[in-house]
């Protein structure tokens, strides 16, 4: 999953960064609000964090510019402590969630977690669910019938992403786009070895490849 983090405050946008990559996610990051206006409705991003305190343009005003354009994009908003009309402005201008400075990262990667599988209809699970599998986002490894089937950081980031987009074809492309941030060079043969050594783990079908079109995950193994 690909994150968009808008952060003025460096020391904080830094610890993000680092925790946030622990976690497996892409994330590329901003501090000024402009930029945040044009990028975060340019880029395929699948979840914002957002300060609200920004250089440039105010937090508020660059998520009523993503939501009046139409972006639908869920939004976490960090706002300052005590700020309760932060709060209520944030989610009056299409919040999905907030955070209050100061915070303990492990809070922010459960409400993400929680966020983008309620994004992806899956409301009612305390974990991810897909064709038979259950992802332990904590110990980044996958549970088949109560075995722990161990993954690397790669393979956990590719199977994140199928198991939000079950039943659903993933060009090469697509799937770059959302598992590199904006820095990364994209190799689609890097791709296929980790759909590969997914195979080998969770069984060929799986992954069905759907010629010149991309990848199914969970076709068939319901
Ligand atoms: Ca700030």
């Amino acid at each position: 999953m690909r994150l968009l983090l808008v952060e003025d405050h460096v020391p904080l946008a830094d610890e993000l960064l680092a925790g946030l990559n622990r976690q497996g996610y892409a994330v590329d990051w901003l501090a000024d609000g402009r930029d945040a206006v044009h990028q975060g409705s340019t880029e395929p991003y699948d979840l914002i964090i957002l300060d609200l305190g920004l250089p440039g343009l105010p937090g508020l005003d660059v998520l009523a510019q993503w939501r009046a354009s139409g972006l639908a994009t869920p939004v976490l908003i960090l706002t300052a402590r005590g700020s309760w009309a932060e709060r209520i402005e944030g989610l009056k201008a299409g919040a999905d969630d907030y955070l209050t400075k100061p915070f303990h990262p492990e809070e922010l990667y459960l409400r993400i977690q929680a966020l983008l599988r309620r994004s992806h209809g899956q409301v009612n699970q305390p974990t991810l669910q897909a064709a038979g599998l259950h992802l332990d986002e904590g110990r980044q490894c996958v549970v088949r019938d109560g075995n722990d089937i161990q993954l690397t950081a790669a393979e956990f980031r590719l199977l994140r992403y199928f198991m939000l987009h079950p039943e659903q074809i993933l060009s090469k492309s697509h799937l770059a786009e959302h598992l590199y941030d904006g820095e990364t060079e994209r190799d689609s043969n890097v791709l296929e070895v980790h759909v590969n050594h997914l195979r080998r783990k969770l069984g060929k079908s799986v992954i069905e490849t759907r010629r010149g079109q991309g990848y199914l995950f969970g076709g068939q193994a319901r």
